[in-house]
């Protein structure tokens, strides 16, 4: 599957992957005994708009 997007604010398709480190992992609400998820953002590398966040492990949150 070809990935094919857009940043809807400038237009520009050159989009990077990043991810948030450290303490900024995603935490299940409601289980105490879980180490989170880390979170992926893919980011336009020409204006810095953020066109979508998602975690890595989305079962974790189930
Ligand atoms: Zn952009």
């Amino acid at each position: 599957m070809e990935k094919n997007i857009q940043c809807p604010i400038c237009g520009s398709v050159e989009i990077g992957q990043g991810k948030l480190s450290g303490y900024a992992n995603m935490m299940p609400i409601n289980k105490i005994m879980s180490t989170g998820s880390q979170i992926i953002a893919d980011i336009c590398t020409d204006c810095g708009y953020i066109l979508s966040m998602k975690v890595k492990t989305p079962e974790k949150f189930k």
